[in-house]
């Protein structure tokens, strides 16, 4: 039986291990996939106080070292359920196996929002990436097309101008909505071509491989684009489901509570971007991963 069970490896769940792990609590960490979580996916991160420019792997590298020197165990497995028994401890249910704590944290941060067009899922990782970094260096000198107009697209597009032949931005706004710095970044690349007012129709196939995209404008005209690969950065979508019985979710599936982190459910907390809030961050979610840590110390003592 561990005294903090903390589902979720990413930047909020390894803050709330460290916590726990300095508290003395009994602290398992369960990921299902790469510790860091998104910050995985980010080829640079500028904006975490303290560490100049490095690339979100690096961060997330140190901090689960951090984790690691407090003793913490670490699980690779995927929750698809939690359940609190009548003598107030809670049932894990992983893939794997069941894990037995006297309270939770649930860190599970967001996924990759899809374009939602005919043949994409089957196409993911076969021309189709949410992942610059993971996914750039295959598009090397070929041309790109990067959907999205946030800081996440805006980095991403950055990264790959500097490898393939070009990147081909489609915003659906008239504007970028990333930062003012990344916007200027983006300009002064020569072989970055910029395509507002335009939504994603449908997917450009030939044999089964990915050829290109078709997009609308706002004046309703469809143009092709063909390109080697697209990546697509859109937003995230929470995967809150396995634990709404607990914790109750608002309309867009977020953990609908604030930065007290806490839920109906006494013993469980929630931290990062899993939760409603308006900024989702490294340093926001990290700062969730200690209250919640705190509060759920608070709980057990
Ligand atoms: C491309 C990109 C660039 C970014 N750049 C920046 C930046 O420059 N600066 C900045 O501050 N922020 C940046 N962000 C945002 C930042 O990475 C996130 O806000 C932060 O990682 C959120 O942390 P989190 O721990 O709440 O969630 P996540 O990082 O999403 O971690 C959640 C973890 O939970 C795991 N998980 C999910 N479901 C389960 C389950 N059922 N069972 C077990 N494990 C599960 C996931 O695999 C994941 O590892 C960027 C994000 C992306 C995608």
């Amino acid at each position: 039986m561990h005294d903090i069970i903390i589902i979720g490896g990413g930047p909020a769940g390894l803050t709330a291990a460290l916590y726990a792990g300095r508290a003395g609590k009994r602290t398992l960490v369960i990921e299902k996939s790469a510790f860091g979580g998104q910050m995985t996916y980010s080829p640079k991160i500028e904006n975490y106080p303290g560490v100049p420019a490095s690339a979100g792997m690096e961060i997330a590298d140190a901090m689960v070292e951090q984790v690691l020197s407090q003793g913490i165990d670490t699980e690779f497995d995927t929750v698809t359920g939690l359940e609190k028994n009548p003598d107030g401890t809670f049932t894990v249910k992983g893939e794997l196996a069941d894990y037995n704590g006297r309270s939770v944290i649930v860190a599970v941060g967001c996924k990759h929002r899809r374009l939602g067009l005919e043949g994409e899922d089957e196409l993911i990782g076969g021309g189709i990436s949410f992942c610059a970094i993971c996914d750039g260096a295959f598009y090397k000198d070929q041309n790109v097309i990067m959907v999205g107009g946030g800081n996440s697209a805006l980095q991403e597009a950055i990264l790959l101008s500097e490898t393939s032949k070009k990147v081909t931005i489609v915003q659906n706004l008239p504007y970028f909505t990333g930062e003012a710095k990344l916007i200027e970044q983006v300009n002064k690349r020569s072989n970055i071509e910029v395509i507002f007012g335009a939504v994603a129709d449908s997917l450009i196939v030939e044999g089964g491989e990915f050829k290109g995209l078709n997009i609308k404008t706002d004046s309703g005209e469809i143009k092709s684009l063909h390109a080697d690969g697209m990546f697509v950065a859109i937003g995230l979508q929470p995967e809150n489901e396995p634990f709404a019985a607990l914790a109750p979710l608002n309309s867009y599936g977020y953990f609908d509570t604030d930065e007290a982190c806490t839920t109906p459910t006494e013993g469980l907390f929630v931290a990062g971007d899993c939760r409603s809030k308006r900024i989702r961050q490294v340093t926001t979610a990290t700062a969730d991963g200690a209250v919640a840590a705190l509060a759920a110390c608070r709980y057990l003592d």
